[in-house]
């Protein structure tokens, strides 16, 4: 069967050394290699202020006490997306207020937000669902005319483009995640963000206990609430090699995405997405709306393919549910025809043409 999602690690011949050097160099906590991991993160991704943390969650959880949630203040969302989005906001103590979603792209829909933002709101979540950046442009101008931070979970999105830049810096703060099926991985880990050089620097502290790494015990004086986030020397390693690699990895599901792009055809059963205006996405997954949806999952999984909507809609979850009466009607539509087809460095250009074909066959 080919898999939908799949781990990929550097051959052991090209790894292990470099894990065995870190693990028995006396020296595994945070340290010197997360600050190579970090910065050479950021040349290859032309990203600035990187803060690893030990996920990806951990990565919006200090997003949203940056942007300065607080316990009963609103944060907007949406609900098409994996739970650790809406779980981090619940974890800050605020309220989910789910907006519709674009019918295009499955992303959150901007003029929804709008609609929703309120003197409670704090914090607006969009999510670059699959890999399909969000309509940056529109959201910018909210992030400015409302003056409310937006925070960009990209854990689907790492190496999507807008206007020919990676995703990162646009908004207030941008979430990674290099959890085991993430585009890379660090066995765990996650990377947030940060525009503003103020922020970035309180993040080092709610990173690590509210202590400052720059001066030594006796002399730090904790003033905030912090975690334990911070990632270790031995992930980081990990993540030194994974850079290596992520490039050529990131172009085979470009590769895929862009094939399937070409070659599906629009249907009566089938339709694929559409991106916004100057977008490039990763495709982590490539998402088809599809009527008769089972359908389509009983004919590729006889044919050796896996396909499935792999996210529940997370206000279906009790302790995620909307917290608002908010008309969600492209959701709903949304949530039962997405259907996402194997896209990554492991499908071959011949599975491909074969997956293809038979969507192109069922589509007639
Ligand atoms: C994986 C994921 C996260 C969180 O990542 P972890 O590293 O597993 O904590 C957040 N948001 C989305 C959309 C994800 O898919």
């Amino acid at each position: 069967m080919i898999p939908l999602v799949k781990t990929f690690l550097p051959e052991p011949q090209v790894l292990m050394p470099q894990i065995e050097e870190v693990l028995y160099s006396g020296y595994i906590a945070q340290g010197e290699v997360v600050d190579k991991f970090e910065n050479t993160f950021q040349k290859l991704f032309q990203v600035n202020n990187c803060l690893s943390v030990n996920s990806g969650t951990s990565a919006l959880h200090i997003a949203l006490i940056l942007a300065g949630v607080q316990p009963g203040d609103e944060v907007i969302s949406t609900s098409i997306t994996a739970e650790p989005t809406n779980v981090a906001i619940k974890q800050a103590g605020a309220k989910i207020i789910y907006a519709d979603i674009d019918l295009k792209t499955g992303n959150i829909d901007p003029v929804s937000v709008e609609m929703l933002i309120t003197h409670r709101t704090r914090a607006i979540m969009v999510v670059d669902y699959a890999g399909v950046p969000v309509n940056i442009p529109e959201f910018l101008k909210i992030e400015k005319q409302y003056n409310i931070p937006i925070i960009q979970d990209s854990a689907h999105a790492l190496g999507a483009k807008y206007k020919g830049e990676n995703l990162g810096n646009h908004f207030r703060y941008t979430c990674f995640s290099f959890q085991a099926i993430k585009h890379m991985t660090t066995i765990d880990g996650g990377m947030l963000v940060i525009k503003d050089d103020e922020s970035y620097e309180k993040a080092k502290l709610i990173r690590w206990f509210g202590l400052d790494k720059k001066k030594d015990r006796m002399s730090n004086n904790i003033t905030l609430q912090g975690y334990k986030y911070h990632m270790n020397n031995v992930n980081a390693q990990i993540g030194m090699v994974q850079l290596q690699f992520i490039e050529d990895i990131l172009k085979k599901y470009i590769d895929n995405g862009i094939q399937y792009d070409a070659q599906i055809i629009n249907g009566p059963k089938v339709e694929k997405l559409q991106y916004y205006v100057d977008t490039k996405p990763s495709y982590w997954l490539y998402t088809l709306k599809v009527k008769d949806r089972d359908n389509l999952i009983s004919v590729l999984k006889e044919n050796g393919v896996f396909a499935s909507p792999l996210h529940k809609r997370n206000d279906l979850h009790t302790f995620l549910k909307s917290q608002s009466n908010t008309d969600l009607t492209n959701t709903n539509i949304f949530s039962n025809e997405m259907l996402h087809i194997p896209c990554g460095w492991w499908v071959t250009a011949q599975e491909r043409s074969l997956i293809i074909s038979i969507i192109n066959d069922f589509n007639k």
